[in-house]
């Protein structure tokens, strides 16, 4: 579920007009919005009611402070997977206390600094990182929490550069040497066994790999509980969400996030499966949703410079390109596309791309989409999560703003990036 609709046929993010936002602010442009965010986080905690668990957000999935400020405000917990991302929380007013920390490369200077915040806990991803946390904690004088990602080698169904939990991935320790890990770590005197984590993947459109994981993951949660008391068992994140919607297409219709052509995975019909398989275990569960939380509550705008009508194809060239949102060029992500103005009667056959200098730079290709024209402004819908954080200034393209939008309110959250930002320290260089 989200909060854009039309209102006065002007596309809205709850009762502010992002017509009125892309003019003030330029484009491209990030919106969330809060009450998404909060609405989405309310009901998954609401479905998991009556079930011992921490909410713990994927922090990578949009790291924006003030985004990371509202989770924080809903008493939700953090998954981090860099000392960086750690030091956002911190600057956030997040507690440390509630912070995991996954990821298969964790560095010293990150272990280290991680020991000193008081993380609740490493996600240690393999035998050698266990030895290392151990070693740095030692020198230390520190105890340091940990859990082991197990890798449950299930398919997740998704797309391959998003699939984490197959033996073939690099993630996490195979199901058959787990337990030998937790017998290794049970004798190093500088690490605390807390508890078990795995993740399978993101965007799983299905409750089935889910389920098929804890099933078989949950009864090794008890085991390691029985042997080592451990407190709790991390069930990662990966709730996918709707991105794609049959009836998007024609000119009066856009997308509502519920009439899906993609069905979507509700909190509900989430928690109904996995909740009785968890609830007698004994255990903390912990979740670690990122996409859920924020993907439906953010859109890129953009304005439509040019239409190019070649031989082949219509191309309609926007200012917003494939280094301000990559999910499209880098696992053939979908977005839904709204014009702002709802007043468009034909649609044509588009391929809507961007300035940058690659062919991998579109957003959709032989797309039927109404007939918007230059100047024109448009709506990239979901891009909430893993858009602005992936972003990069290729072909010194300055960062886009984020504006965050409470009800009426619409606060600038990081201005656009200007081009004396990008290279002032390479002029300190030239300039020594
Ligand atoms: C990326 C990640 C998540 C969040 O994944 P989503 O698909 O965004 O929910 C959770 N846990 C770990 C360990 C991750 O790496």
């Amino acid at each position: 579920m989200h909060q854009f609709s039309f209102k006065n046929e002007s596309l809205h993010c709850e009762d502010v007009d992002l017509a009125e936002l892309a003019s003030d602010h330029g484009t491209p442009l990030y919106v969330y919005s809060a009450g998404t965010i909060r609405q989405n986080y309310l009901a998954l905690e609401n479905a998991l009611d009556g079930l011992d668990h921490e909410i713990a957000y994927a922090v990578k999935a949009n790291s924006n402070l003030s985004v990371i400020n509202t989770v924080r405000e809903l008493g939700s917990g953090f998954d981090i997977v860099s000392g960086g991302e750690l030091y956002r929380v911190i600057k956030a007013g997040g507690d440390p206390g509630k912070c995991t920390f996954a990821g298969v490369g964790k560095t010293e200077e990150e272990i280290r600094y991680s020991i000193d915040a008081g993380i609740y806990c490493f996600n240690v991803e393999s035998e050698e990182e266990l030895v290392a946390i151990n070693s740095i904690a030692e020198t230390m004088g520190k105890v340091a929490p940990i859990a082991v990602r197990v890798n449950p080698n299930v398919d997740a169904k998704t797309h391959k550069y998003i699939s984490t939990g197959k033996s073939e991935n690099k993630f996490g320790v195979d199901f058959g040497l787990i337990e030998g890990v937790y017998e290794r770590a049970s004798k190093l005197a500088n690490v605390h066994l807390k508890g078990l984590q795995m993740h399978i993947g993101s965007q799983l459109t299905s409750v089935k790999p889910f389920l098929e994981a804890v099933e078989k993951v949950t009864p090794l949660a008890v085991s390691l509980k029985e042997k080592h008391n451990i407190e709790f068992f991390s069930i990662g994140g990966g709730i996918g969400i709707v991105y794609e919607d049959a009836l998007a297409s024609g000119p009066k219709k856009w997308w509502d996030g519920q009439s899906a052509g993609e069905r979507p995975l509700t909190p509900a019909l989430y928690a109904e499966k996995i909740v009785p398989v968890l609830k007698d275990s004994g255990l903390k569960i912990l979740l670690e949703p990122g996409r859920y939380m924020v993907g439906n509550a953010g859109v890129l705008l953009t304005k439509c410079l040019y239409e190019k009508k070649g031989t082949a194809k219509t191309f309609k060239i926007v200012d917003a390109a494939m280094n301000d949102l990559i999910r499209p060029a880098l696992y053939e992500g979908h977005h839904e596309i709204v014009p702002v103005k709802e007043k468009y009667n034909s649609t044509v056959k588009m391929d809507i791309v961007g300035p940058v200098c690659e062919s991998g730079d579109f957003f959709c290709q032989d797309r039927e989409l109404p007939d918007f024209q230059p100047n024109e402004v448009i709506a990239l819908m979901s891009a909430g999560a893993y858009g602005f954080v992936m972003a990069s200034n290729y072909n010194t393209r300055p960062f886009p703003a984020e504006i965050l939008v409470d009800g009426e309110d619409a606060k600038v959250i990081k201005p656009r990036q200007v081009l004396e930002e990008i290279i002032e320290d390479e002029l300190d260089a030239l300039e020594e």
